[in-house]
């Protein structure tokens, strides 16, 4: 490894996430969402981290299940999408997965399927999102004709398009959509994402879902007390691989997009969009070297962006550059580029290696 940009990602803080996420909600379990190589932090790993205090793990298809079971992951995993067509919950039947249905072609398949083995579903109601789901007045009879089939249902879950905004109604609105739907029925439920078991207690139930904030970050688009105790889990980092003065005037990068307006120190960092450093990051998204913000200068590179040293007389060839992490926090590099640290994360390439 000679190339020195590489995600350091802390497992205790992930336990430790993990842990303040099950204080907010002492009366739910939490599965561990861990889908997208865990956020772009490694999946197995993390899953190897947590298994001795999650119950179980969900990601979003079957090969990342898969690719749990084969690391030897031996807890209930469940696959947020479902399987598709028989083979697929065949599949899934022989490698001990749950499965998520949520519209009648799965049903189809499951009821024709030969599954071997157990393989508990989970129901999903669309309350609002309009993504994936059964509609509310769906319920009642996907669950008997499942259950009529032999099939063990256990959890009715849905999911919360607005949580992260305080501010929203719709979220009042789906809980209480979800309760009307499953009321009488006899399923567990399942509500929250982070969001919700952040800040919307009444969406908490039988099964919470944290994703994001086991990673140390809060979705919420304002600050929020119960996030208060988050820690970063990944610092993304790389090192100065050069530093040249540049006179007023003159530009940095491609298409010449930033100009000195002073005598500048530019020191060229060996990370860029090919490692998932965003390209659309605009000057002025702060980094930390030796302790201090630096900004980005012009445009970013496949391999290499720009910072801006000038007055930073201590920074030298070689050193550090926090590109997100404890200190820069992945959620103001998003919000810079117009996006959510949910992508950055999971946007870092295979070819950053992940220490831990
Ligand atoms: C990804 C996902 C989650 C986790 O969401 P976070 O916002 O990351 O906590 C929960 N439920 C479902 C269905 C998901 O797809």
């Amino acid at each position: 490894m000679y190339r020195k940009t590489v995600a350091i990602v802390d497992l205790d803080a992930i336990r430790e996430n993990y842990s303040l996420a099950a204080a907010l909600a002492p009366q739910s379990k939490n599965i561990a969402v861990i889908k997208a190589n865990a956020y772009g932090h490694g999946m197995l790993r993390v899953a190897q981290a947590l298994q001795d205090i999650a119950p179980a793990f969900a990601v979003a298809i079957i090969d990342e299940a898969l690719e749990l079971r084969a690391g030897g992951i031996s807890q209930p995993i469940l696959v947020l999408e479902g399987a598709n067509d028989t083979k697929s919950c065949e599949v899934a039947a022989a490698n001990g997965l749950s499965l998520v249905a949520h519209n009648q072609e799965q049903v189809l398949q499951l009821l024709q399927a030969n599954l071997l083995g157990n393989t508990p579903l989970w129901l999903k109601v669309d309350t609002g999102m309009h993504r994936i789901g059964f509609a509310p007045d769906e319920l009642g009879s996907v669950l008997e004709r499942l259950r009529d089939g032999g099939h063990d249902v256990s959890v009715a879950c849905t999911h919360l398009a607005c949580a992260d905004d305080l501010s929203s109604n719709t979220t009042h609105q789906q809980i209480a959509s979800f309760n009307a739907c499953v009321s009488g029925l006899d399923l567990a439920t399942s509500i929250s994402n982070s969001a919700g078991i952040l800040a919307w207690p009444t969406s908490h139930s039988d099964w919470n879902r944290p994703g994001y904030m086991l990673f140390g970050h809060s979705p919420m688009t304002t600050e929020v007390e119960s996030a208060s105790g988050l820690r970063p889990a990944m610092t993304l980092r790389s090192e100065i691989i050069a530093i040249r003065e540049v006179p007023a005037g003159e530009s940095v990068g491609y298409g010449a997009r930033w100009t000195a307006e002073r005598p500048s120190v530019i020191g060229t960092v060996a990370a860029g969009y090919a490692d998932g450093y965003p390209r659309h990051a605009p000057s002025g998204t702060p980094t930390l070297v030796k302790n201090q913000i630096v900004p980005l200068v012009g445009t970013v590179s496949m391999d290499m962006l720009s910072i801006d040293l000038t007055g930073h007389d201590n920074v030298a060839l070689g050193d550090t550059v926090e590109l997100w992490g404890q200190d820069v926090s992945v959620n103001e590099v998003a919000a810079r580029c117009g996006t959510i640290g949910y992508e950055l994360l999971t946007g870092v390439t295979a070819r950053v290696p992940r220490r831990y």
